[in-house]
């Protein structure tokens, strides 16, 4: 009796120490891989098509030898609204939430991988930017650790740029195409927010800017048309105006002064 408690204390302690050792999200990474492998046999399974009254499936399959991986066409940007690194990586790793990115970067400038940039996470959600409907199927979504009321980190910056470069790089985005979540949802988004320094991503070839030297918009100048050739969705006019104000005024009103009207136009030409 005493040799099978001994037994049990022994087994008991190396569970425990096994335990202890595990790499943080030991579970969660688990579960990704889990997952990722289920893709993975998917995409290696044959194509079928499903013959009916007014379709012949062919007698056998002809695989081509020609293929490579859809990739992303688009980032958008984003800020958590947490306080925290660590709670973002929690809610990203909670099943319940069912949201995700693809990076996270931290006010320090670390930057987390938490999904294959050939995957499609759940960061965008409903809205429209140009037609794009489904921009979690075709951009890579970047989450910065920021509160939603603070300034963003020189390092965090620093460490976006270097990603966006190599982002740009791998999948050959068009400068046009990095925006902010509020930009492709503006009813219902409003990060990365005021304070996000996007001229300087435009600096550095990450999105559109306007020139120094703006011209006056033409007279009966149709700036929701001007917003839509951009790629709002003017469906919601209000917040089409505000979300082109946070992204490039850097101001939350919903009235056009003569200036936003002239990068507006601006933009709609450089679009
Ligand atoms: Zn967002």
């Amino acid at each position: 009796m005493r040799y099978l408690l001994y037994i049990c204390i022994i087994a008991l302690t190396c569970a425990t120490i096994i335990t202890c050792n595990r790499p943080p999200y030991y579970a969660t990474n688990k579960i990704y891989r889990q997952q990722a492998g289920e893709y993975a046999a998917r995409l290696k399974q044959n194509p079928g098509i499903t013959a009916n009254d007014t379709l012949t499936a062919a007698p056998y399959f002809v695989g081509t030898t020609n293929f490579t991986m859809r990739k992303p066409n688009f980032v958008v940007i984003h800020h958590t609204a947490q306080q925290t690194t660590e709670q973002t990586l929690k809610t990203f790793t909670l099943p319940r939430t069912e949201v995700s990115a693809h990076y996270i970067i931290a006010r320090n400038g670390t930057v987390y991988h938490i999904l294959n940039d050939y995957l499609r996470a759940h960061h965008a959600g409903a809205g429209k930017w140009g037609s794009i409907t489904d921009m979690n199927s075709c951009s890579i979504g970047i989450e910065l650790d920021n509160n939603g009321t603070e300034p963003f980190a020189d390092a965090q910056v620093a460490s976006l740029l270097v990603l966006l470069r190599q982002l740009k790089q791998a999948y050959n985005i068009p400068t046009a195409n990095f925006i902010g979540h509020a930009d492709f949802a503006p009813a219902r988004k409003t990060d990365p927010g005021i304070a996000f320094p996007w001229k300087t991503l435009a600096e550095n070839g990450f999105g559109l800017w306007y020139s120094d030297t703006l011209r006056s918009a033409p007279e009966g100048f149709n700036y929701l048309l001007a917003l839509r050739l951009i790629g709002y969705d003017v469906h919601d006019s209000t917040a089409a105006i505000k979300a082109f104000k946070r992204h490039y005024m850097q101001d939350t009103a919903r009235q056009l002064s003569p200036r936003d009207l002239s990068a507006i136009y601006d933009l709609m030409n450089k679009s």
